[in-house]
């Protein structure tokens, strides 16, 4: 099996090896054994390190783009090309070089990581049941519900762990030592295990590389809590990430306060003001079209059926149907703007709706129902079809066509 130097030391970022397996994954993908490698494979929840090996000056690197690891093999996954092949020989000495950003980046997350389970272990007893870490998200699933007031609690002492920059220290215990020490472990680990220790905070089962002091970590934040089967999920982020995130929202705010000639610190306050002032406009706008429509109204012409469109919503529709009732013999429908259309539909002289809402539900989709003279739903249609089937309908007694 390779020799794992990642598990050593976490900081070799170049290292020279030798080509002792090539292995065709498929098509485009060929595999890649070395006799040793600081590449970190796919594993405890952590994508693997990607980089480059470098035959010599003059070949072109020879990236990697994944690492998998399994009982018996550590594979380097590049790809199946002509210039590779040609290349890669078993025996081939070969210069890796890991993508440092990345791998940095990662143990950061996963260090970071290591702490928040250690502390809400501790304090709630509750366990990391789940750690997906990705260029996308960093996730953490305990199996209890943590309480807003909770998460603050632990991420303000994560945080005071990650400043006392702890030294963390990773080894291979042997089975004796082993019995002897409590730690954490999400599942049965076949083969040695390796535990990562950050004293007095938590003692874990782990195979990935992690920053050698906790100050490396920067900052750990929680930027998203969720009930999650019966448990909470964390979404976290550490060092660059956090700080990058906390950036996007701070420039975010800033927009918001610049807009609303607001200081930063009280942007929720002039939000809230303007929302209550724009339900207040609201109101009042409602009112007015209220008063518009019942003018309306007045001018409309009696006939067997009255049917409109109007630039409104919610009870002006209703409103303005019941208006309308009074004028048509048949009945009076009211259609809010645009194709996806909410409806009203009132008879007041004793003409069925029954066979109405059919004739819409089976022409237009409508969903549609009521009763004693109204009938109300949302359809999508074009309004002017509708408004020719609805008239014909009134024409016809209740029967369409
Ligand atoms: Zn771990």
């Amino acid at each position: 099996m390779t020799e794992k130097l990642y598990d050593v030391d976490s900081t070799l970022q170049e290292f020279d090896c030798k080509v002792v397996g090539l292995y065709r994954v498929d098509d485009t993908t060929l595999g890649v054994e070395t006799d040793r490698t600081a590449f970190f494979p796919e594993g405890g929840g952590q994508t693997s390190d990607r980089g480059a090996f470098f035959v010599d000056a003059v070949t072109p690197a020879i990236h990697v783009e994944n690492v998998q690891i399994d009982t018996e093999h550590l594979l380097h996954f590049v790809e199946n090309s002509e210039e590779n092949v040609k290349s890669l020989k078993i025996g081939t000495l070969l210069h890796g070089k890991i993508d440092w950003k990345k791998r940095f980046s990662d143990m950061q997350q996963h260090s970071g990581e290591h702490i928040l389970s250690g502390i809400v272990h501790r304090l709630y007893g509750f366990n990391n049941v789940g750690f997906h870490l990705s260029a996308q998200e960093v996730t953490v699933d305990f199996d209890g519900e943590l309480t807003e007031n909770d998460i603050c609690k632990v991420e303000s002492l994560v945080n005071e762990t990650i400043w006392q920059n702890l030294e963390i220290h990773a080894w291979y215990p042997s089975e004796t030592d082993l019995l002897a020490i409590t730690y954490r472990s999400k599942k049965e680990i076949d083969g040695p295990l390796r535990l990562v220790e950050i004293p007095s905070v938590d003692i874990c089962a782990c195979c990935a590389p992690h920053v050698r002091r906790t100050g490396e970590i920067g900052l750990l934040r929680v930027v998203q809590a969720e009930r999650h089967r019966g448990g909470t999920r964390l979404w976290i982020l550490c060092g660059a990430r956090a700080m990058e995130d906390a950036a996007a929202k701070l420039k975010e705010n800033h927009k918001v306060g610049v807009l609303l000639s607001a200081k930063q610190t009280e942007t929720f306050a002039a939000v809230q003001r303007l929302k209550e002032k724009n339900a207040a406009l609201s109101f009042a706008l409602v009112g007015t079209q209220r008063e518009l429509l019942a003018l309306r109204a007045k001018t409309v012409t009696p006939q067997t059926a009255l049917v409109e469109q109007i630039d409104a919503d919610g009870t002006l529709l209703r409103d303005y149907a019941d208006l309308l009732a009074d004028k048509a013999d048949a009945f009076a429908a009211v259609f809010s703007a645009g194709d996806d259309m909410k409806f009203v539909i009132i008879s007041k002289h004793g003409f069925a709706l029954a066979p109405v809402a059919e004739t819409l539900r089976s022409t237009f989709g409508a969903k549609c129902g009521g009763r004693g003279g109204v009938l109300q739903g949302a359809l999508c249609g074009a309004f002017d079809a509708v408004r020719a089937t609805l008239e014909t309908i009134a024409k016809q007694g209740g029967r369409a066509q």
